[in-house]
């Protein structure tokens, strides 16, 4: 796969067929009901091995976000079983290539057309777009923030097509490409939610789904930065010593762990709140800034010393290197995070994800049988006093405009 550079369709299947896509979906539509927690686990794993599998993974996972927060009855009953089951690989499309991070600068649409709708345009880096089975497609139905609506398109409707890959950086194995939609006719029945609620569906899939599912594949690929690291330090010698007896050497092995473990608590800290239907966005996005800044710092690290054995492909450190760049863009880049945790230091953020949809959000061992551990769930007075905390409210400051439609 690394070599070929193909998306491996038989592996991406034999993977989902663990019903590890349906880690969050509940057990009365077949899946797992882990919750977050165990979903960043199994990402994080995988990741070690491989970061392209760990993408592919979390991509779908990421998929299934918008069926559980704004599918009607009728579409969970449909797709979440054959998703459960790793029979259906849904994917999220949201970016366009003129517009990126500015989900609102989105110029394909849907047309109204008797008893369906029409879809044009095209989406880009859409992870999974070549084995996905189930496109959740956000495109423009009128103008301005309200004007953005969710689609479930299937991946043989006539009128969609793929273009072809291309080679990228790294994340060999995963497919990150471009759908194209040419008079695309999808049934009413399609549409997620409402008229109107694609931004929403957007926002949400992206904070509550794709941060946490991105800071596990940093996590994974970080992990596997630090154990061939270290296990390098120790075996190579220098001057009649291993390299980890070096001061120079120990010093970077100490940043590297200690960014790992900064890292891992970050990651588990925010999931482990998002199971228990506490507020946490900001620790969401926190989360990915941290894990995708610290992978790509121990990635340095890693390869210093390696020094020129980690230029070649027979150790793993360049293929990591690689794979943790891709990280960086999706579900909003280093700059985007910083850009959402100031409106939440500001108390100018607008929507806390994680409260708003707390009912699907949190993991099915809470929501049904109350917490396993000695934990009251929030009350709104808590909730609100949280907020307080994280929101103080500066009036005397000038808040800035916020960029809107920014993912
Ligand atoms: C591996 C991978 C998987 C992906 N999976 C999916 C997927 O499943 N579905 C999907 O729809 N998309 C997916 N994407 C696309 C991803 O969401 C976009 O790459 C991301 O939104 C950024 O867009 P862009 O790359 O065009 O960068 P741009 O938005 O063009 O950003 C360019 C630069 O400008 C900066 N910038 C942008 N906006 C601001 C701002 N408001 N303030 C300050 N700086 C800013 C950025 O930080 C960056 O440095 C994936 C991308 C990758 C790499």
């Amino acid at each position: 796969m690394e070599a070929s550079r193909s998306v491996d369709n038989d592996l991406s299947r034999l993977i989902a067929r663990h019903g590890w896509i349906g880690i969050t979906i509940g057990k009365e539509f077949g899946g797992l009901g882990l919750g977050h927690l165990a979903k960043t686990i199994v990402i994080e794993e995988i990741s070690r091995v491989s970061g392209a599998m760990g993408a592919m993974v979390q991509a779908s996972q990421l998929g299934v976000a918008k069926i559980l927060h704004f599918g009607n009855e009728s579409q969970k009953r449909k797709w979440l079983p054959a998703i459960a089951k790793g029979e259906c690989l849904p994917t999220i499309a949201v970016t366009e290539r003129q517009s990126g991070s500015h989900v609102l600068g989105m110029a394909s649409n849907a047309e109204r057309d008797g008893d369906g709708y029409i879809l044009n345009g095209h989406k880009t880096y859409v992870g999974n777009s070549h084995v996905g089975d189930l496109h959740g497609v956000i495109v423009r139905t009128g103008g301005g923030s309200k004007g953005l609506s969710a689609f479930l398109v299937e991946a043989d409707r006539p009128g969609l097509s793929r273009a072809a890959l291309k080679p990228a950086m790294g994340l060999h194995g995963f497919g990150f490409g471009q759908l194209v939609f040419d008079n695309c006719r999808v049934p009413a029945e399609n549409l997620l939610g409402k008229e109107g609620d694609g931004l929403a569906v957007a926002y949400s899939s992206s904070i509550l789904y794709g941060r946490p599912n991105l800071t596990a594949v940093a996590l994974g690929i970080h992990h596997a930065l630090v154990d061939e690291t270290v296990a390098f330090a120790a075996q190579q010698h220098r001057y009649g010593s291993p390299l980890c007896e070096f001061p120079t050497i120990k010093q970077k092995l100490g940043q590297m762990q200690s960014r790992l473990m900064t890292a891992r608590l970050a990651a588990y800290h925010a999931v482990h709140m998002l199971d228990r239907a506490v507020p946490c966005d900001p620790e969401l996005i926190n989360a990915k800034l941290i894990n995708v800044e610290y992978a790509l710092d121990s990635a340095r690290n890693a390869m210093e010393v390696h020094a020129a054995c980690g230029l070649f492909a027979d150790r793993p450190i360049e293929r990591l290197l690689r794979d943790a760049h891709h990280i960086f863009a999706p579900a909003g880049t280093s700059d985007v995070q910083l850009l959402r945790l100031a409106e939440f230091a500001l108390g100018t953020s607008k929507t806390q994800w994680s409260q708003r949809l707390a009912s699907s959000a949190g993991s099915q061992a809470y929501r049904h049988h109350g917490c396993p551990v000695s934990y009251q769930p929030a009350s709104p007075d808590a909730a609100t006093q949280r907020q307080a905390r994280i929101r103080p409210t500066f009036s005397s400051i000038a808040v800035p405009p916020t960029l809107p439609g920014a993912m």
